[in-house]
């Protein structure tokens, strides 16, 4: 991360400490209720960065004092296979929160199996019960792309009432929720995608700029309005000859060189908002086991 600017949002220190206020959830539970948060996570294949992402999120469950299952399934186990996998984990009282890792492979239709997880359990917040409780108002479990993008906004802005927001992206896991959430906030919300007019114009006009895309670094330091908070959410792998040969390096879906010189604070990529997905992983998983319980942390 480049250290000489000082509206840098360091999304590792900041998911750090999510994680070490959850490990202090975790072991009150624990000593006065007796309950051990469990986290399973499925992973079907061999995709070598979603291998990555569930060795990362084992690691923290267990790191930070929960009870922590990984299944790795074949890449071609049927369908029906892992959905009665979800359905055994469901009833499995020591499991609270169960993730399936995505992409699936091609024959498994993914909506049938996020279907198939017990809203409760879905610490993913992907489940439809979850998506529209989140969109009337409803106490259900928040996505953790967009859960860490508003603890950070959140902790930079205050209160972001009137705030002009945009989000460019417009996914079920991350631009739509997130634009809910902002919503919520009581900001004022644009959904930009890949028919958006004048895109940069719309991006200029935000005091609030959320870059979901997958697109390496499209958004241009010029769109972003002086003093605006960008949250960079795009994980892009791009040549890096200067590296080496073959080699490659991450970027954003933010010009990050170009929009720091605007931004009044931005999230870099990486260490930004990657750490904080897993960091809000653990939170919901602990957040279900309460909620299972009846229990107010
Ligand atoms: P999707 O591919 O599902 O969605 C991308 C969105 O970007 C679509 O709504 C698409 O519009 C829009 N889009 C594409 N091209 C343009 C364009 N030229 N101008 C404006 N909008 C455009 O991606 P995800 O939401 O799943 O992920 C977005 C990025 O975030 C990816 O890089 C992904 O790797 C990263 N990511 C990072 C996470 C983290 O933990 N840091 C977690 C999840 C995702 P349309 O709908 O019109 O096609």
């Amino acid at each position: 991360m480049p250290e000489n600017h000082t509206n840098i949002i360091d999304g590792k220190a900041f998911a750090a400490a999510v994680r070490a206020d959850v490990a202090l959830d975790v072991t009150a539970l624990k000593t006065k209720h007796g309950i051990t948060p469990g986290l399973a996570v499925i992973i079907v294949g061999k995709d070598p960065a979603s291998e990555v992402y569930v060795r990362n999120k084992v690691k923290q469950t267990a790191e930070a004092g929960m009870y922590s299952l990984h299944h790795d399934m074949e890449e071609n186990t049927p369908e029906a296979d892992l959905i009665a996998k979800v359905h055994a984990l469901n009833s499995d009282p020591l499991i609270h929160g169960i993730l399936v890792q995505l992409p699936l492979p091609d024959h498994i239709d993914e909506a049938a199996v996020i279907a198939a997880i017990a809203p409760e359990k879905d610490v993913d917040g992907f489940h439809i019960v979850n998506s529209g409780l989140l969109a009337t108002g409803g106490k259900g479990m928040v996505p953790c792309t967009p859960l860490g993008c508003m603890m950070m906004l959140k902790d930079r802005l205050g209160d972001m009432s009137g705030l002009k927001a945009i989000i460019v992206g417009r996914s079920n896991i991350v631009g739509k929720p997130m634009a809910q959430l902002l919503l919520d906030a009581n900001c004022t919300v644009t959904i930009a995608h890949s028919r958006t007019k004048n895109l940069a114009d719309e991006v200029r006009s935000a005091d609030i700029v959320v870059a979901a895309v997958g697109r390496a670094e499209m958004i241009k330091g010029d769109w972003i309005k002086k003093g605006a908070t960008v949250i960079d959410v795009g994980i892009n792998r791009i040549p890096a000859p200067e590296r080496g040969e073959g080699k490659m390096r991450l970027v954003g879906d933010v010009d990050f060189e170009g929009a720091v010189k605007n931004a009044g604070a931005i999230t870099p990529v990486p260490g930004g908002v990657g750490p904080m997905t897993i960091a809000c992983l653990l939170r919901n998983t602990v957040t279900a086991a309460c909620r299972q319980n009846g229990i107010e942390l």
